[in-house]
This record gives structure tokens, sequence and C-alpha cells, in this order.
């Protein structure tokens, strides 16, 4: 008998037998022990109330916490937060050769409302991306998606490109995405405060953490402003280990950091364990503490020099167009998150106009990085590690 035939089962018992209290104290102890095994699976002595915000105009109340698939494997770990409550997932056409989205379809299959999903799509030519939204939606196992980015938007010129409008326009017409966006990890500022000017975009996925420059958060206040739902991607600046702090997470804190933003309406932590679940769930509701405070003082200095934040400061400066905001953030996937592949796949994405194989013609290179990184021996690590 599953577990609601079983509660459903007591229940009509507890209504027939006189006095049916000990039914209806069996029936307590089941759920209470159900509560116990979700309780157990995270390792959590107290469940957390779950905390929603509004997602700008599209009136979507998602919890303060989604759930970032980038590099998911586990769907027990989806189905887990999902039974959680945490009601935001975010994958994309790209994502694992389209297994994540597949994994995402596949968790949800029967339980399509318990969550809204978000996909990107890669920004190319508008029959690619027609027929790649068609693939996701299959991979997905669903009519449609709450939110479809363009995936990595860098320009003014993209997310004012007519044609791209008018595709989303028509996906959303087609009832295929219930709103329409895009994300950023470059050149965000400007983006979005041009995009509060548009009023055009519903949903904007961003690079923000609290390594992140002041312009930022200005920009996104502009865009909340305009009723545009901000979605915080690439909280942990990294999520580096650091010897240097012990057995402190500093991730937690980060999360905090994030969300003490009030126009950060939810957020896209990568969660690929339990361990790491529990970690993120237990930050919703929670405020950023002194304690937290000092956790990302030593964070920020242990990763001083290592991190890009992606400001674009060093943009354009390299005299042979190399993209350096974009190379570091492979760079990142592989020292931070510690995972080659994925390095090796997103360094693989990059043009060859802009690929770092020209930092082979410099002895020396001559950008200078306003945080502190080493450029020249970045890019060497860069081609010794990811070419
Ligand atoms: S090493 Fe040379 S080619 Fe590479 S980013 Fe620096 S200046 Fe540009
Ligand atoms: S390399 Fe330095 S200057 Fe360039 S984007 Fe990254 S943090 Fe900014």
């Amino acid at each position: 008998m599953s577990k609601i035939d079983r509660r459903n089962f007591i229940r009509k018992s507890s209504e027939i037998v006189a006095g049916g209290f000990v039914a209806n104290t069996l029936l307590q102890h089941i759920e209470r022990s159900e509560q116990q095994q979700v309780t157990s699976k995270t390792k959590e002595e107290s469940k957390p109330v779950l905390e929603y915000r509004t997602l700008g105009k599209t009136g979507m109340k998602v919890t303060a916490v989604g759930f970032g698939a980038m590099r998911t494997t586990d769907a027990a770990v989806l189905a887990q937060a999902v039974d959680l409550g945490i009601n935001f997932v975010d994958t994309a056409h790209g994502y694992q050769g389209g297994n994540n989205e597949r994994m995402v379809g596949e968790v949800l299959k029967g339980r399509r409302k318990d969550a809204f999903v978000c996909t990107k799509l890669k920004i190319s030519s508008i029959e690619n991306m027609k027929s790649d939204l068609e693939t996701s939606l299959k991979r997905l196992q669903m009519d449609y998606v709450d939110v479809l980015y363009m995936h990595a938007a860098r320009s003014i010129d993209v997310i004012q490109n007519e044609d791209y409008m008018k595709l989303y326009e028509q996906f959303k017409k087609e009832g295929k995405a219930r709103f329409i966006g895009f994300s950023t990890h470059s050149n965000e500022a400007t983006l979005l405060s041009q995009a509060a000017k548009d009023k055009f975009w519903d949903v904007i996925l961003v690079a923000y953490n609290f390594q992140r420059e002041e312009a930022l958060t200005k920009a996104i206040k502009e865009a909340t402003d305009a009723g545009i739902g901000i979605v915080a991607m690439k909280t942990q600046a990294g999520g580096y280990e650091t010897k240097e702090m012990g057995n402190i997470s500093p991730h937690q804190a980060a999360l905090k950091w994030v969300l003490q933003n009030p126009n950060v309406h939810t957020t896209i932590p990568g969660i690929l364990t339990f361990d790491e679940l529990n970690e993120d769930f237990q930050v919703m509701n929670s405020k950023l503490g002194w304690n937290d405070r000092k956790t990302l003082y030593h964070y920020g200095k242990a990763i001083k020099g290592k991190y890009c934040t992606g400001c674009n400061a060093c943009k354009d400066q390299c005299p042979y167009g190399v993209d350096i905001p974009e190379l570091n953030r492979c760079y990142m996937y592989y020292e931070g998150y510690r995972d080659q592949e994925f390095a090796r796949a997103n360094f693989a994405e990059i043009k060859a106009d802009f690929h770092a194989s020209k930092c082979m013609l410099c002895d020396e290179c001559s950008v200078t990085c306003v945080n502190g990184i080493n450029l020249t021996e970045r890019m060497r690590n860069i081609n010794k590690l990811l070419a």
C-alpha cells in the first residue's frame, strides 16, 4: 500500500471506528515518521520554513532558494528538493548534452505543478532556436516551461535584437513559454539597466554574489523597479575550497548575502548532493549575521587573486581580442567547482577569435586585473589545463 493509500485508509477508518483515537494516533505516527524520513535524509533536526518571494511581474511565488540543476546527476537529490517544497528548477538545453533536461523531466513527471521549470536556449539562428525548444520540451516531457531564457546574453544588441524578441514573443503566444528572459554573466549591469528601460523581458538570470560590484546591485534594483523578476546564479563566488577556513563552509553565508537583497527574488545555487541541498535549504528565512560577515571576509581574502568577478574592467584591453572574463569563467569551473569536464566543455564553446590560444604569442600578459589575478600565469594555466 502506498503512503497516500495508507493515509486515506486510516483516515477513513478513523471516521468509521467509534472514537477513532487509535486510527488518528496511527495516522499522526505515519505522518510523523514520513516527516522524520525526510528529516534524516537531509540530516536536519527541524525543517526550516520555506520562504517565498514574488518573481517580479510574473507573479510567480517562488522559493527564495531554488535548484540549480546544471551539474546535478543524481535525480534523487532533485526529487528530494521538490518534496521539501523547493519550487524553482533551473536547467538549459545545453547542460550535460541534454541529459540534464531529461533528468528534470523524469523527476517532475506526474507532478508538473510542484515546480516552476526554467530552461535556456543557446543564442543562434531563429530556426535552430525553434528546433532546440521543441527538443527541450520533449526531453522535459512538458508542453511548456515557466521561464524561457536566451542563454548567456552578452550585449545590448542581443537583448534588443528584433528577430529574437519576435521569436520569444511567439513562444509565449504558442503557450510554450509562460515568461521570457535572458541569462547573463558578462556585462550584466549594462544589460540589466537597458532591460529595465526596454521593459520587454520578464525575467533575468544574473551572476550575483558578495564579490560583485555596487553598480550591479544598483542595476538589479532598476530592473526590479521595472517589474523584472531577478534570479541570482553563481551565488557562491566560485565555490572554492579554502583550507585557510578549516571546516567552516562559506556557502551558507554567501547565499544569505545574496538573499539579504530584497530585489533578488530567487537563487539557483548548484546542488549536487543531499548535503548541499540541506546546506542551501537551511538558508531560507535566516539572516546574514555577524559570523556570516566574518566568514565572507575570510572567504573573500582566500579567493582574492583567484576569483574573476566578471566585472569586465579588462574587457577589450587585450590587443588580440582574447575574452579574458569568459576564459576565467571556464577556469573557475576547473578550480572552484573542481569539475574538469564541465570546464573543458565550456572552454570548447569559446569562439576562435576570442580564444586563449592567442596567449601563446605573449611572454607576459599586458592586461591588468583590478581584482589582482595574475593574468600571465592564469592564461598559461588555462591553455595548459583546458585546451
Ligand atoms: S596573454 Fe596576451 S593574448 Fe593573452 S590575454 Fe594577455 S595580452 Fe591578450
Ligand atoms: S579578469 Fe579581473 S578585471 Fe577582468 S573581468 Fe575578471 S575580475 Fe574583472
